[in-house]
């Protein structure tokens, strides 16, 4: 679904993705981790053209990621995204933060956009908070949301850049659960997390990056049991 190719990109002079290669097939589950500074965030970034990049290429459904134009808002509502700070907009409700994409860029109707927002704060268990404002939620419910708003766009893939990192220990594992739930049912995911358990539990493939490389790519038991590379290792010494 996606192909990363010799991709490179700088900051200014700062080279923070060096050479990266990476593809991600339908239905599969990746969780990129790494220290931080390690390009995660921007390879992320990079795959929904929030980030150009500088050199090599990346296509998504076998076609170049398109700069502009309709092509592009299609390519935004087909890799959703969601991210460690919730992004939902304060002045709306929960339910109208979920209808905003399908209404506004789908074409959606009213109604129908309601019905299917309900149903998918229903799937992650937050449908008694539709009418509330995202001020009156916790910050698992608020990043519940936000999964149901990436799921109302009927993306082909969702990215998530330390979805949990925000939040307070005891309402990790419910956001977690939801994201359990989505890869079992086939929805292609590249999540960039601490969490190991999920990991474990969920991923096909782990991906560690640092320094803008990545470093080591294996299957999450292979990984975590016997990593290659010293950075590996001690980056997993620290964590683990
Ligand atoms: P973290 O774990 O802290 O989130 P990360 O692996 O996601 O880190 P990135 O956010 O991709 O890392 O950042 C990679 C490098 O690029 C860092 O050195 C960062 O300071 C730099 N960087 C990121 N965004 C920008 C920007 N918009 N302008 C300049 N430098 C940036
Ligand atoms: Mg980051």
């Amino acid at each position: 679904l996606v192909r990363v190719e010799n991709v490179d990109k700088y900051f200014g002079s700062l080279h923070v993705l060096k050479d990266i290669n990476l593809t991600v097939s339908r239905g599969e589950v990746v969780v990129i981790i790494g220290p931080s500074g390690g390009g995660k965030s921007t390879l992320c970034r990079a795959i929904n053209r929030l980030e150009t990049i500088d050199s090599g290429t990346i296509t998504f459904d076998g076609k170049p990621l398109p700069a502009e134009g309709k092509a592009l808002a299609r390519l935004r509502s087909d890799v959703g995204m969601v991210f460690q700070s919730f992004n939902l907009f304060s002045h709306k409700t929960i339910l109208e933060n979920v209808t905003l994409g399908p209404v506004k860029v789908r074409g959606m109707s009213r109604a129908e956009a309601d019905k299917k927002g309900m149903e998918l704060l229903e799937r992650v268990g937050i449908a008694s908070q539709a009418g509330k404002y995202p001020a009156q939620l916790s910050g698992g419910q608020q990043q519940r949301t936000a999964i149901a708003r990436a799921l109302a766009m009927g993306p082909k893939m969702i990215l998530f850049d330390e979805p949990t990192s925000a939040l307070d220990p005891e309402m990790v594992q419910e956001v977690l659960d939801v994201m359990i739930g989505l890869a079992r049912e086939g929805m292609t995911m590249v999540v960039v997390t601490h969490e190991m358990g999920f990991a474990r539990r969920a991923a096909n493939r782990v991906v560690f990056m640092s320094e803008g490389q990545i470093v080591e790519e294996n299957t999450p038991e292979e990984f975590f049991t016997n990593a290659r590379t010293d950075r590996a290792k001690d980056f997993l010494s620290k964590i683990l």
